[in-house]
């Protein structure tokens, strides 16, 4: 289980911030924003250090689209394609 900064740096994985807003909703005319952002893992290690929690990273968070504080942070693994390229 991976829980912090610096788990998800050195594993290689991303991290993957979506805004959430109008997902689930039962209001058809608002539509669901489907922004996201591939976060700069290597500022925020630097910013909030390698023991910061994943967990808590959305509750600074708000998307540049909508506006909305209800984020997502997803973990992603780390590329097929570049996996590959290091071991050939
Ligand atoms: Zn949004």
């Amino acid at each position: 289980m991976i829980a912090t900064l610096g788990e998800v740096h050195d594993l290689g994985w991303r991290l993957r911030i979506y805004c959430r807003e109008g997902k689930g909703s039962a209001m058809k005319k608002h539509r669901a924003c489907t922004a996201y952002v591939d976060a700069d893992l290597e500022t925020l290690v630097w910013t909030r250090g390698r023991d910061f929690p994943i967990a808590r990273l959305d509750s600074r968070m708000k998307c540049i689209r909508c506006g909305s504080r209800r984020v997502m942070v997803a973990l992603e693994p780390p590329p097929v394609e570049s996996r590959q390229r290091i071991r050939a």
